[in-house]
């Protein structure tokens, strides 16, 4: 038995059909963790969706119309680049509860593992990039809401940039003014000092404005293993140099993959291993609880990605050790 959840439901799988995320990604990754005696069914809890309450702390009134009646505009649902249905916006809701129980049982067990979620390109008042909700950012309010946490830090490895969650809380201008990097932003919409943003990302790719994180790191094309690891070594020192969370939020995309179709880094199976060994490392040493997101994964043999998050499980395991 796992010394942490993982927090899966069936109904993760995305109504979306045949697209480029690989929806049944979740059901095969839970049928994968089993099948390999890494985890047995008392190690997965079972979400329920995050109420509307909840989603609210976040995403605008509007925005939660809008989805709930189904009247997003042609713009609005193409910039989401999936297929809008009611089950859709069940699915998502589902994520959200998902992400919720994950830091809940993070804050008790010092990792949890949401085998889902990471839908970092959900902003406040629209989706796109797949993401329709951001689960992280309402968990984090509702974490906060219920006085469970006073601060965050979001550590975002998907090789794409967390837009969303950038835009949600604002990159803590005040702590990014210190950095000694051209991280620091200017056009916040609103600076939130609870909760600190560090992305990991691919500069030349989606999103084409990047919203300033508290800490952004741009990445060329073709980083690899050695060189991704220092910069997330060097970006998780500096961040918690500067801030103190109660809780780490790693969202462990796994296409910063060098197979990956929709990313331009060229990481291996085992650096992007090591990536998550060094985040439950530094939780570790520090204290921190961490809960983990799934975000995207894209690779050519969707059996990479699988193992890919399947290895994540792993790496929380061997740094509990
Ligand atoms: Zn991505």
């Amino acid at each position: 038995m796992l010394p942490f959840k993982l927090i899966y439901s069936d109904n993760y799988c995305l109504p979306i059909g045949a697209h480029v995320f690989p929806a049944e990604k979740y059901q095969r990754i839970h049928d994968r963790l089993l099948e390999t005696g890494i985890a047995t069914a008392d190690d997965f809890l079972t979400p329920t969706p995050a109420s509307d309450g909840d989603i609210l702390l976040v995403h605008t009134a509007e925005y939660v119309h809008k989805l709930k009646t189904g009247t997003l505009s042609p713009r609005e649902e193409m910039q989401l680049e999936v297929p809008f249905s009611p089950q859709l916006v069940r699915a998502f809701w589902l994520a959200a509860g998902g992400s919720i129980l994950a830091a809940q049982c993070a804050l008790r067990d010092k990792i949890a593992i949401n085998i889902g979620g990471g839908f970092h390109h959900a902003f406040a008042d629209h989706g796109e990039g797949f993401c329709m909700i951001n689960d992280v950012a309402v968990a984090i309010r509702v974490m906060q809401r219920d006085k469970k946490i006073v601060r965050a830090m979001t550590v975002d490895c998907d090789v794409h940039q967390g837009n969303g969650t950038a835009a949600i809380f604002g990159g803590a201008q005040a702590f990014a003014d210190v950095l000694p990097s051209k991280s620091a932003g200017t056009a916040h919409l609103k600076s939130s000092a609870d909760v600190f943003t560090i992305s990991l990302h691919q500069q030349n790719n989606y999103p084409a404005y990047k919203p300033p994180s508290s800490i952004d790191v741009d990445l060329p094309d073709g980083i690899g293993d050695d060189a991704y690891l220092a910069w997330l070594d060097n970006a998780l020192s500096s961040g918690l140099r500067q801030f103190s969370p109660d809780l780490i939020c790693y969202i462990a995309g796994a296409d910063p993959y060098k197979e990956d179709q929709l990313g331009g880094l060229a990481l291996t199976v085992e650096g992007l291993k090591k990536r998550d060994e060094l985040v439950f490392r530094v939780g570790r040493a520090k204290n921190i609880p961490v809960m983990v997101t799934y975000a995207g994964g894209y690779a050519r043999r969707v059996e990479d990605t699988i193992a890919i998050h399947c290895n994540t499980v792993i790496a929380a395991l061997e740094s509990s050790r």
